[in-house]
Formats: structure tokens, sequence, C-alpha cells
């Protein structure tokens, strides 16, 4: 578990301010849910046999005896609370939230035991229209983020729970009669999870899965038409995607359409951003039957990319704009004077020397701070009614500002 330190947090934060701005232009509402949920509620979602539940999730018993978990993912306790509250029924609903996920893997780059995702997620609504413009929406993301090279667009269709589990019984005939060739954990997955034996990453496994039965020929007529819809729609948004058939996801909830956002730049962290189509979760929840479908992007991974990338602009990383260097005696005077400057504008970022010292000293501070400019207050300038201002990133001779001035002659500089 990471602590976000200061130098790091202006990244999180104009990602995340940037995140939900592109949300709300999309009509999406914030929803937010707890970090702790009844284990039964994962169990029930996100699927017993899955990696989460089975190996990941931190689960206690609580002082009554009930047993809790942190939440490994959002998507069960955002549907939890929607129904709980009564959002979902005979509703379309565009939600979004943002926070800390817990599960207990084997910490390295990219992957963290306590990490952060932001997720959408929308209810009510069945058709592939709601897919492709989730779909823009984080394509339109990559491109304000400056990372629309970075990543690239895979998915798929799991089709109806029939067609699924037909394909699944064909899939598990046949690597049952290779099962010499099967890595150890696809093996295991053969009696508990076979789908995502699709995903292996052992080569002999995947070698074998070039001759397996393909879900192509299992897929049933709607959720096709819904793929062939999908891709259109994509198509005609100019959104550039993959479809990679061997996209299944790693949670039991998902069918016809799947996704992942993936890059080749944080090794093998890739997935940055994934989701699908989950129309049956609701009703299994004990709802009425509500189409759905969401996603989730990981915060540290994106803030990683954005970092390799170089997109971020300089005034997010400059955390402050000016320094207030006090060479006069007079404090309560430098106080009221400051707070005055500060009200006249209140979006520039402004840190005032405090702990005495010289001038020296202090103009040191400035030039350490990160600051563009110096505000210096000096006993000769004030008893002209004047601030001396001193910009510590260019060349140029030091200005003496009637006070008056300071607050416009600050907001045009900082534009
Ligand atoms: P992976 O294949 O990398 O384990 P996943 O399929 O388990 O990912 P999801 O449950 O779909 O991931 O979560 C969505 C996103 O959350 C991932 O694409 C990733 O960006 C991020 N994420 C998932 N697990 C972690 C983790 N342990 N640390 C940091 N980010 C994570
Ligand atoms: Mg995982």
């Amino acid at each position: 578990m990471n602590d976000l330190l200061p130098g790091e947090s202006p990244l999180w934060q104009y990602l995340e301010q940037t995140v939900a701005a592109l949300l709300a232009g999309y009509g999406y509402r914030e929803i937010r849910f707890p970090i702790l949920e009844q284990t039964e509620l994962f169990k029930r979602s996100i699927g017993e046999v899955t990696d989460i539940v089975e190996k990941e999730m931190y689960t206690f018993d609580d002082r009554n005896g009930d047993s809790l978990t942190l939440r490994p993912e959002g998507t069960a306790g955002c549907v939890r609370a929607a129904e709980q509250n009564g959002l979902l029924f005979n509703q379309i609903q565009r939600l979004w939230y943002a926070g800390p996920m817990f599960r207990h893997e084997r910490p390295q780059k990219g992957r963290l035991r306590q990490f952060h995702q932001i997720g959408a997620e929308v209810f009510g609504l069945p058709g592939p229209d709601i897919d492709a413009e989730m779909l823009a929406m984080t394509w339109q993301l990559w491109k304000i983020l400056g990372l629309q090279e970075q990543v690239t667009l895979q998915i798929n269709s799991l089709g109806s729970a029939e067609a699924r589990a037909a394909y699944r019984s064909a899939l598990v005939d046949y690597l049952n009669d290779h099962i010499e060739a099967l890595d150890e954990d696809s093996r295991r997955r053969l009696t508990s999870n076979p789908l995502r034996i699709l995903d292996s990453k052992s080569e002999s496994t995947q070698a074998l899965l070039d001759r397996a039965p393909v879900f192509d020929d299992f897929i049933d007529a709607e959720s096709r038409e819904h793929f062939a819809q999908l891709r259109d729609q994509l198509e005609a948004a100019d959104i550039p995607y993959q479809v990679n058939s061997r996209l299944v996801r790693g949670l039991d909830y998902y069918g016809k359409t799947v996704f992942e956002w993936i890059t080749s730049a944080l090794g093998a962290q890739g997935t940055v951003c994934a989701g699908g189509r989950y129309d049956g979760l609701v009703e299994q929840l004990g709802g009425k039957p509500t189409p759905a479908i969401g996603f989730a992007m990981g915060t540290e991974r994106l803030a990683l990319l954005l970092d390799a990338a170089g997109t971020v602009p300089d005034s997010i990383a400059r955390q402050l704009d000016v320094y207030v260097v006090v060479a006069v005696d007079d404090q309560p005077r430098a106080l009221a004077l400051v707070e005055g400057i500060r009200r006249e504008c209140p979006n520039v970022r402004l840190q005032m020397h405090c702990g005495g010292g010289g001038i020296k000293s202090q103009m040191k501070k400035a030039d350490k701070s990160g600051a563009c400019i110096a505000l210096i207050l000096g006993e000769d300038e004030l008893a002209q009614g004047a601030i001396g201002v001193k910009y510590l990133r260019e060349e140029q001779p030091q200005q003496v500002v009637p006070i008056e001035q300071i607050a416009e002659k600050l907001t045009t500089h900082l534009e």
C-alpha cells in the first residue's frame, strides 16, 4: 500500500479533475458508497471461482461476527447502493465513482494492494449505442490527456449466458483431450473457470488454443448483431479498435461487450481501463432485470503513463505561483496586505514567508518554492505604497509596483 506524497499529488489531482469534468460533460453523476461491504456481495457478483474472490480479497469478521470485505472493485458496491436507494427500477442512470480498492496481490509496478480506480456505470440501456458512447468517452479522455498514441482498444463479445455455457463445455472437452499441453494454472481453471484459460500467458497453452473451438461458432444471434452494431458505431466515430477473441475479463458478471484499453508502456501491467456489459448482475443481486455496462480505470497506472508520456501541463507540476518575501518588521501590516491581495485574486497560489530571516535567505526559499514571482515587502517600497516584484524564472529587472496594481499584475502574468 502506497503513500501518495505531496510531490505526486498534483498529478493525481489533475487526473481526477480531468476525468470528473469529462464525465460531467457526458451527463454522469457521482455516487459514493462504502469501502466495506458484506463479503457475500462480492462472492455473489464477482464469482466464487475468480482470482479476486479466491485469492485477493481482504476479508475479516467484525465485532458482531459479520464477514466484511474491503472492496476489491466498485461495480458490486455501486449496484448494491443504486438498488438499495431506488435508483434503478425503470430509470436510466449514468453514474461514476472514484476511490481506493483493495486486493491482496504481489505488489509490483502498477500493481498494489491498495490501489485506486475511477469507474463509470450505466444502468437501464440495453443497446450498443451506450457501449459505443462509453468507448468514445474514454477515447476522448486519452486525447485530452495526450495519451492517444499510448493506448489501444481491444473489444470482444462474450455473448449470452447460454452461448457461453455451450462454448465452455466444447472448450473443456477439447482441452481435456490435450491436457498434457496445458500449463498448471490452466489445468486448475479447467474445472473452475475455463474461459479464463483463453487469456493464459503460457505459450504452449496459447498454441493449443489456436486449434480450439472458437466462440464465433457459438455466439447467439442477438449478441452477434449487438457486436456488429457496436463496431459500426466505433468506425463511424473514428475510434480505432482491435477485436481480440481471447479477451474474457476475470469477473463472472460480464456478457456481450467486453473491452480493455491497453498500453505497452508499463511492462506487464498493461491494462489501464477495462470493462464491459453485465446485463444479468442487478437481477442476480435481487433487483429487477436491468441492463448495465461499466468500466474502471486504474489511477496509479494512468499516473505512471502520464508521467512516462510527459504530457502533464507545466502549470500542474508547479504548485506555487507567488512567494511573498517579508523584509519589513511590521508583520501585522504584511499579513493584512497579503490577505488583501488574496481576496483580489483568489486563484493565484501564493505563499507568504513565515519564520523570519534575512532577505537573502528568503529569496533562496522563494526560488526553491517553484513560484515564478516573488513579491518583496520592503520598508522603502511600502513607504511609497508599493511592493517589489521579481520574476524568478525570467531575465527581467525587479519592478516596483503600486499596491493597488499588484493583483492585476499577478493575474495577467499568470494567465
Ligand atoms: P489485471 O489483469 O492487471 O490484474 P484486472 O483484470 O484484475 O487487471 P480490473 O479488475 O478489471 O483489473 O480493474 C480495472 C483496472 O484497475 C485495471 O485495468 C487496472 O488499471 C486497475 N487495477 C486492477 N488491479 C490493480 C492493482 N492491484 N493495482 C493497481 N491497479 C490495478
Ligand atoms: Mg487482477
